[in-house]
């Protein structure tokens, strides 16, 4: 039955608009134990356009029509499977809870054996004065806390997983006042006119990020989305074939173009390759650059790499990393 009643309120929930205005006073912490930014970045936030479009509360991109809520998204099925702490955005009663959900493989998301239970594992927490926290897409058999409990603001709820309706692992946290749901970042107004929810002491690193490098590392050879959603690939040794840099950014514009270049430990370029211009937004994008071995073994010493997003001729984004063979 409890999963039952958090599924009807989650279709309510979808068809409604944010509410207009909230009473001040109520404030929510970050609902998950990474640093944004670093260990777990915002993939959307909730949508402000009243139409089929869709804007975020910054009248940017990152968000998809009638998106309810915010996904705070780790890097990949690795943290996952580490384990990253879903916590209580507020002090309160849980008022349901649902688990058993299984949580998908990397790219194998299914939408249709999630019709009914798009939160997946879930936890519904009730603030008082009509203030809602759910929780979604956590990790099964990881949800320590059940109906009638009372939690304190920050307490481990469970843990991050990728059940329900969800395409990679990440937290969806919807908030809801009155039953209406609502932008925590900027209630009641778009493009940076609304009050932040959020506690004083997480604002900074809560900070609206327009693109972030969610992975970059060096391979042995080209890799794939699914591979890097997995996490752990194997860094290339000194007899490898190849020597590649991979990079998944998030929130890249139509028209942004990325660059890789590779130094070896000479300070030569080994490579040096733009992507063409993104032709529409993209949620994500992932490129990678590389050489193959021409000797007989990669020289010993350190190797360089620079991401860089360029934008109207200008840097954007960009990102430095290394490797030591
Ligand atoms: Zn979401």
């Amino acid at each position: 039955m409890r999963g039952l009643w958090l599924l009807a309120l989650v279709v309510a929930a979808s068809f409604s608009r944010p509410a207009t205005a909230a009473p001040s006073g109520f404030q929510l912490q970050k609902p998950i134990a990474c640093t944004i930014g670093h260990d777990c970045f915002i993939q959307q936030y909730p949508d402000h356009d009243p139409g089929p479009a869709a804007k975020d509360y910054r009248c940017g991109i990152a968000t998809y029509d009638g998106h309810d809520g915010t996904d705070f998204r780790i890097p990949d099925k690795a943290a996952q499977m580490r384990g990253v702490n879903v916590v209580a955005a507020g002090a309160g009663v849980v008022r349901a809870i649902r688990d058993g959900q299984p949580d998908f493989d990397a790219g194998a998301f299914d939408k249709a054996r999630v019709e009914g239970v798009e939160c997946g594992n879930g936890v519904l927490i009730e603030h008082g004065n009509g203030w809602q926290t759910q929780y979604c897409h956590m990790r099964q058999g990881s949800i320590r806390v059940k109906a009638g409990d009372r939690v304190e603001a920050g307490q481990p709820l469970g843990l991050v997983g990728q059940s329900g309706g969800a395409e990679f692992p990440h937290l969806h946290l919807t908030v809801r006042h009155d039953g209406k749901w609502l932008d925590p970042f900027a209630d009641g107004a778009a493009c940076g006119q609304g009050q932040s929810l959020w506690r004083a002491e997480d604002r900074a690193e809560l900070v609206y990020r327009d693109g972030d490098v969610l992975n970059a590392g060096f391979a042995a050879g080209p890799v794939t989305m699914d591979d890097i959603e997995r996490g752990g690939i194997a860094q290339p040794a000194r007899g490898s074939a190849a020597l590649v840099v991979y990079i998944r950014a998030l929130h890249l514009h139509a028209g942004d173009i990325q660059r890789i270049t590779i130094k070896g430990p000479d300070g030569q370029t080994l490579a040096d390759s733009a992507a063409p211009a993104l032709d529409h937004d993209k949620a994500q994008s992932m490129v990678f650059a590389g050489k193959k071995r021409a000797g007989p073994g990669w020289p010993a010493g350190t190797y360089t790499a620079t991401y860089t997003v360029i934008r109207s001729g200008r840097t954007v984004l960009s990102k430095t990393l290394s490797l030591k063979e």
